[in-house]
Parts: structure tokens; sequence; C-alpha cells
């Protein structure tokens, strides 16, 4: 058991939660826990809030204990600004729950907070990722924090008090790893803005403190200030800044929510969370969860969550993506370029306070390379435990296996080959069925969904100058100084083009035509004598299809630009 549980950091952290669970002797399942923000696109970045408790969660479900993982959607937050690319119109939303304001325009979707979320909720179901979310929203309107609502405002000195001790220090801020780029950097402080949390006033007023802030019941927005609170009775009063006053009874009252530093703690106790993660922005002192440990304990009576603190995560490849898109990547956007399994091997096989970069780039070559690697490794028992467990993470849950290719041909072949034929898939297959003729790939959907990643890679995200160009038109300087035999080689190849039109009649054909040109056979055994003549031939022919010395394999490439451009670029 305990060689077990020693194999990895999620193993590790299983460990600890299982212990705090049992020593606390709920009885009900072990509670996980992250949050999101859906007051814009949930980056890449922020995956890291959702894959750290998932991890753990699931290796204690493996274990065959109960447990939740609550997925809170903070959709009760204010909206803060309008996004660049929304309509200005949507600033007069500003102040009002991201539940109330419409979606952007043109969105399926009724509201703002629905239109951020539903991607990220297919991008968790695509990632395997089970959680049971839960809309702040829902929970506040609906009243069932009532008697915590009560508590906070009774208890209001106290956490006063405790918020007191941490105002004087820094205000805490996105921490960003030391070089990095500086669309990386934008990234992180999106991710971290993404909380809405830094920024908000913890409850402070001129009529004193009080943790509770109302949403306006006229023009329902938060520019409210409570102005009065009457233990006994509960009765609140409240002016907005647009002119606007109430007086409510807080018992009955559910249009408002708990000021961040006191509603994350809040949320702790009600819901019983032993695990929750918190990025850098929010574990600095003076942070919201250190702030929420004292307040869970002096005000709620529990234990803050274990909650390790989790590094950045950067992209690879992301400046010309910001430049190009105008926005940093979102799990939906890593998805169309990679599978599931290996998003999650990223995140599996770093510690969390380890930063990492996901490749948009053509680091994702090495990246696949590496993961097939170590598939291999472990089909021959040669892999280290760590790295067999990080694999069994990213592969299966506790509930099922992933999907995966079965045949994993390389990423950066797969990628090759879209690129020469431009995802045309007869001819993609073809060629696929070329590479291992002893076991010829016999369908597309042996090599799917990679080869679908690897197209998405090659159409949105590979280099231009990496792209394969064929020629417009022809070398006519190169193709009128070649020689006879050179002349002749090239009327061979384009007399049989018709005949040999498959990858192996090519094939036959492109090695065969030095051999017709020295008067052999198309069949001929080749002599060293043909082999340098077909060396030579082939790099003519890069030449004049795509002006380099190399390119891909030519029965490829000659398929891919079609008869008709082969004459045109050919013809000297
Ligand atoms: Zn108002």
């Amino acid at each position: 058991m305990a060689e077990r549980n020693e194999v990895d950091w999620v193993s590790r952290f299983a460990d600890e939660v299982i212990a705090e669970a049992e020593r606390r002797g709920s009885g009900k399942p072990i509670v996980c826990a992250s949050g999101l923000s859906p007051s814009g696109p949930i980056h890449l970045g922020n995956l890291r809030e959702v894959m750290t408790p998932h991890l753990v969660a699931d290796e204690i479900r493996r274990r065959g204990y109960e447990c939740v993982h609550l997925l809170s959607w903070d959709d009760y937050d204010r909206f803060r600004k309008v996004p660049a690319g929304v309509d200005p119109s949507w600033a007069e939303h500003i102040g009002k729950p991201l539940t109330t304001v419409p979606a952007p325009t043109g969105s399926p979707y009724a509201t703002w907070a629905e239109h951020f979320k539903a991607p990220m909720v297919a991008a968790l179901k695509e990632l395997g990722i089970e959680v049971h979310g839960i809309s702040q929203t829902e929970r506040y309107t609906s009243g069932a924090y009532r008697d915590q609502i009560l508590l906070a405002m009774r208890e209001r000195g106290r956490i006063d008090a405790v918020l007191g001790r941490y105002r004087t220090k820094a205000k805490p801020g996105a921490v960003v790893p030391q070089g990095a780029d500086e669309a990386s950097q934008e990234a992180a402080l999106a991710a971290a803005e993404g909380s809405g949390a830094a920024t908000e006033d913890d409850g402070a007023t001129a009529a004193g403190y009080f943790p509770y802030k109302p949403y306006c019941s006229f023009c329902d927005k938060d520019t409210t200030t409570v102005t009065s609170y009457d233990e006994e009775t509960t009765e609140m009063s409240y002016v907005c800044a647009n002119g606007h006053a109430e007086t409510v009874l807080l018992s009955e009252h559910n249009r408002g929510k708990l000021v961040w530093k006191v509603d994350w703690p809040m949320r702790w106790a009600y819901e019983g969370v032993v695990f929750e993660p918190s990025g850098v922005d929010h574990s600095s002192p003076g942070s919201s969860f250190v702030v929420g440990g004292q307040l869970v304990r002096e005000v709620f009576g529990q234990d803050p969550p274990i909650g390790p603190m989790y590094a950045f995560v950067g992209i690879s490849g992301m400046a010309k993506m910001s430049s190009s898109r105008g926005a940093v990547p979102t799990p939906a956007d890593a998805l169309e370029i990679m599978e599931a399994p290996v998003l999650r091997w990223l995140y599996a096989r770093r510690r969390p306070n380890q930063s990492f970069k996901i490749a948009f780039d053509q680091e994702i070559y090495r990246l696949y390379d590496e993961w097939d690697t170590l598939g291999r490794k472990i089909e021959d028992g040669s892999a280290p435990p760590a790295d067999v467990a990080a694999f069994g993470r990213a592969a299966r849950t506790a509930t099922g296996e992933l999907p995966r290719t079965p045949r994993p041909v390389p990423y950066r072949t797969l990628a090759s080959i879209v690129d020469v034929t431009t995802g045309h898939e007869e001819q993609i297959l073809r060629i696929l069925r070329d590479l291992d003729p002893a076991h010829p790939v016999s369908s597309l959907a042996e090599v799917r969904p990679r080869l679908d990643r690897a197209q998405a890679w090659v159409e949105t995200k590979m280099d231009a100058d990496q792209r394969t160009q064929v020629r417009e038109e022809p070398d006519t300087a190169l193709l009128a100084g070649l020689g006879d035999t050179e002349r002749n080689m090239l009327r061979l190849l384009l007399e049989g083009l018709d005949a040999h039109w498959s990858l192996e009649g090519l094939t036959e054909l492109v090695y065969g035509v030095p051999k017709l040109q020295q008067g052999l056979s198309l069949d001929a055994p080749p002599t060293p004598e043909i082999k340098v003549a077909q060396r030579a031939f082939f790099a003519l022919l890069y030449h004049l299809l795509v002006g380099g010395d190399t390119g891909p394999r030519l029965p490829t490439l000659l398929l891919a630009v079609g008869a008709a451009r082969i004459r045109k670029l050919l013809s000297a």
C-alpha cells in the first residue's frame, strides 16, 4: 500500500486528503473543489484549477472511496468590463450578475454566463473530467446560504478584524515566471483576472463593515452600499449609486452575495471541502486563500481545505497566436490540436507547483514523440513507476478509458501527410497504406482522432514557411539550362504518369526513370551508379516542384500535386 501511494504527487495528495477526511469524520463523500468564473473565455491557464483536483479525486475514487468533485461556477459575480470585440453598449450591464447579462450578439445562449460556461463544460467532458457543477446564482438566489449569510453579518466585527490583519500587506497579483514572453504574461494576468477577486472591495463602508453586498432591486447592479443592519430583525438598508434605496429583511432577501474573501471560506464550510487548490494569485500573503483559512476557522467553525498552490501554465507558439487571433487559447483550442489523454498527461506528469508550457507550435511533434515512446516503454515493461502512473492517469479515469488512436502513427508524419495532400482523405489513406505495407492502415478510423488533431494543427498552427509550397509557375530558368539526359528523364516521367498513377506505381516510376534512361527496365535491380542517378533526379524534381532540395516523399508529393500541374511544372 505504502509503495503504491508514494508513486507520484497525485497519490501523495490522495493520501493526505483521505487522512484529513477521516480525521474530520463527516461520513459523507470526500469533497474536492474547483472554482471558475464565466466572466469571459475560460483560458487554458485556468484548466489547472480543475485538472489538479480532478486527478486527486480520481485517485481517491480508484481506491474505492466515494468522492465528489465540485465545480463552483462563480456566475453570480458582477460583470466587470466589456471585452474587446463586444458591442460597447454592453457597458450598461456592468455591475449586474453574469447570469442576467445578455450573451454576446450571435450566441445561441441566453446569458453571458451560459455563453462562456458551455465550451468549458464540453471540454471537460471530452477530457473525462467528471464534475458536479454548482451555479452560485442558483445557490444565492434560492436562499441556500441564508444561515451562513446571517452568521457572517452577525460576525462582521470579527471578519473585519481578520481582514484588518492583512489590509496593510502588499496586494496580491498574478505571479509570472521570469523570462516569460509578453503574450504568456498577458495570459497569466488574464487567467488571474478570471477569478474576479483580486480587485473586489472587501465590504468596508462609511457606516461600518458589512460582508454582504446586495444587487439593487431596481437596477440589478451591485453599485450598492449597506447603510444599516439590525441583527435582531435582520432589517438591512442600502443605497445604490443610481439613486435607488431600499430596506429589506435579510432573512428573506435573496438578491446579493457575500464579498469574495468571505464567500470562499463560507463555501468551504457549507460544502465540507477537503481539497481545493489555488492559483499563485490567491496564495500570496493577504490573498483570498490565506485570509479564507482564518475566516473558515474563526467564523464558520471548520478547517480550511488542503490547498496546494498551482503554478503558471504557459503556451509555446503563443506570441503568434495572440497576434493572429487576439485571444489566449482555451482548453477547447488545445483539444483541437491534441488528444484528451495527451493534454491530461501534461498536467499529470508535473507537480502542481511546477510550471510548464503547452505546445501550440512545432514542439507538439516532440510532445507526441515522448508520449508514443512512453507508450512503448509501458508495453515492454521498461517505464519507471512514476511515468507509468502519469500515463495511466492520462489514459483513463476511475470510470473508464479515454478514446485513444488505435494506430499511433507519429504526429509529425500525419502532419506531413496532411500538409502535402492538403487534407484530401482518399490520398491520405492511400499514403498511410504505403507507410507499413506489411500491416497497412485500412481505414482512417485507425488513425483517428490523432489524424484530425494533426490536420487541425497543420491548418491553423503550422508556419507558412513550413508548409510545402508547390510552385505556381515553372522554373523556366532551371528548365532552360537542363542537359539532354535530364530532359529525357523528365519526358519519361511525364509519359509514365497516367499508367503509374498510384503511390506504388509512382514509386516504381520515379525510381525507374533513371534506369530507363540508362537502357534498363523499370524493375532492374539498382546498381551504385543507378542510385547516384536517382538521387540527382529526385533533387531535380524537388527543385522543379517545390523550389527546394528536399520535400515530402516524391510519390506522395506527385499524388498531391496532380498530373496536370506536374506536366505544367516539368515540361522542358
Ligand atoms: Zn439601483
